[in-house]
């Protein structure tokens, strides 16, 4: 397949349009429907140098910034959101690989020849993922042994590898991250991903069982694992995720506004679109998406330029983003009617997409609680 780019990508290029036309976009019902992994579309975002948009140029990559990112998974989760989301989490993952993992790892994610994700979710702390019960024991001079119940991993079985949480070491901190190559031994993922939403997205569990790895997998510190998910993960997942919802607000609002202009009420002879009321409801959607589309834009400039309101922002924009994708969805299931409850517009596999967000940590409530310690100056976690 022809490569996209060398340079940080004009994402409004043919090729990626093409990309989502000629390969993303014709599979995305099959893959839901199968609850099928994306395959064919992650292959092509490596080959098209996708996979490596974030990558430090030094090591091979576009060294792009979150706004092309943004781009990118606001393009593909209107097109298919497991493929968007499979990707949102590589690259989030990819900002703590780019920072602490080996060379050869960082070369092979900018090559794109390496998908990886997060693991950070567990079992016993569910949603609260600052807070990991998982173990590192460990093992002799140079190994640790990991030990631990993941509760939801995307791309779980398919990726590379995973970054991944655990209680620390020895030293005092709430968390240490680990490189996990997936060929481990001691990791099971537990059966195949059958959700509401998301359909493609792997999302299973993920146990280890004395799982062995180097101490060289530590990314970072010992016990530094939760600074560097505050200071690169974290904000990656939510400029990324609010993207992505805005991305399936834009496709929700595009095929409502498509039924509204071609459906006709025959003893009327006027389309759904010439009922006053419909386009009123209509108007309330476009609202809250252009909304959210300008509090985006001014939390990607925030963060690009250093101001101080940028945590704030980065922490308000996927509350907002994820509630107003719910909201969005709900409007347009109700102004389609029966016609949206089957499959056919294409408006039901995206309302059930984008109910996700809203319930992936940092969930709408978590990050209520932490926008108010910001604006009320208090610290984002109690001391334990
Ligand atoms: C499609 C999908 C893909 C995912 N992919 C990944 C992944 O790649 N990696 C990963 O690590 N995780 C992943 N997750 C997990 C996700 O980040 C959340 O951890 C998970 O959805 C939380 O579900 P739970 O049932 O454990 O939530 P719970 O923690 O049980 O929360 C249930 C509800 O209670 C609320 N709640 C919880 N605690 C409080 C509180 N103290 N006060 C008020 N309300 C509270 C929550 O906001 C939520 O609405 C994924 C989830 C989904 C749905």
């Amino acid at each position: 397949m022809q490569t996209i780019m060398t340079e940080p990508p004009n994402l409004r290029s043919d090729a990626f349009e093409a990309l989502i036309r000629g390969i993303v976009g014709p599979l995305a019902d099959e893959v839901d429907r199968a609850g099928r992994f994306p395959r064919e579309g992650i292959r092509a975002l490596g080959e098209a140098g996708l996979l490596g948009l974030l990558s430090a140029r030094e090591n091979g990559g576009a060294g792009a910034g979150l706004r092309e990112a943004a781009q990118v998974i606001e393009g593909l989760a209107g097109a298919c959101g497991s493929t968007a989301m499979v990707l949102l989490m590589h690259y989030s993952a990819v900002t703590a690989l780019d920072r602490h993992a080996p060379e050869d790892v960082r070369r092979e994610i900018a090559a794109g020849r390496h998908l990886t994700t997060l693991a950070f979710s567990e079992r016993g702390s569910r949603s609260h993922f600052w807070a990991p019960v998982s173990t590192a024991e460990p093992q002799g001079a140079d190994a640790v042994r990991l030990d631990a119940q993941k509760s939801w991993v995307t791309a779980a079985g398919e990726a590379d590898s995973y970054v991944w949480s655990s209680r620390p070491l020895r030293a005092d901190g709430p968390m240490s991250l680990w490189l996990v190559p997936a060929g481990s031994a001691g990791l099971e993922v537990h059966g195949d991903y059958d959700g509401f939403g998301l359909r493609g997205n792997a999302s299973s569990p993920v146990s280890a069982t004395a799982v062995a790895v180097p101490r060289s997998a530590l990314l970072g510190a010992d016990g530094e694992g939760l600074s560097t998910a505050l200071e690169v993960v974290l904000p990656c997942f939510l400029v990324l995720s609010a993207a992505f919802s805005l991305g399936v607000t834009e496709a929700l609002l595009g095929l409502t506004a498509a039924h509204l202009r071609n459906t006709r009420l025959a003893h009327l002879d006027q389309t759904l679109a010439q009922q006053p009321m419909t386009r009123n409801q209509f108007a309330g959607l476009r609202l809250r998406a252009d909304a959210l589309r300008a509090l985006l834009e001014e939390t990607l400039t925030a963060t690009e330029t250093g101001r101080p309101e940028a945590t704030l922002r980065v922490l308000q924009i996927k509350a907002l983003a994820a509630e107003t994708a719910a909201e969005v969805a709900d409007g347009a299931m109700r102004l389609c009617g029966g016609a949206a409850f089957r499959r056919e517009t294409g408006v039901e596999r995206r309302f059930r997409d984008a109910l996700a967000a809203r319930v992936m940590a940092p969930t709408t409530e978590a990050l209520h609680d932490f926008c108010g310690r910001v604006e009320l100056g208090l610290p984002l976690f109690e001391e334990a």
